[in-house]
C-alpha cells in the first residue's frame, strides 16, 4: 500500500517527468523536490569492538523509511541544475 508524503503536504507533478513530488526545504532553505513514495532504506548504528561478539568497529542497519530528492530519480534531471 502507498504512503506517499506526509498528509498536511500538497502533491504536485514534476515538470518534466510524470512523477509525482512534493516540496520541502534545505537546511540552507532552497526547495528540494522530493519523490512522493517513500522507500525502505536503513539508518546505520555504529557499534564499538566488542559489542555484538565482533572485535572490530561495524555498524549495525535499522529498518527506516526514507524520502529520495527526485533530483535522484528524475529521468531530466540534468536539466533542473540547468534552469531549476
Ligand atoms: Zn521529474
Amino acid at each position: 500500500m502507498a504512503i506517499g508524503p506526509p498528509p498536511d503536504v500538497p502533491l504536485t507533478k514534476c515538470r518534466r517527468c510524470p512523477a509525482q513530488i512534493f516540496f520541502v526545504l534545505s537546511e540552507k532553505g532552497r526547495p528540494i523536490p522530493m519523490d512522493a513514495e517513500p522507500v525502505q532504506g536503513f539508518t546505520l548504528e555504529k557499534r564499538k569492538p566488542g559489542a555484538d561478539g565482533l572485535h572490530y568497529p561495524h555498524y549495525v542497519a535499522h529498518h527506516a523509511r526514507v524520502y529520495i530528492s527526485h533530483f535522484a530519480t528524475c529521468p531530466e534531471a540534468a536539466s533542473f541544475r540547468r534552469d531549476g
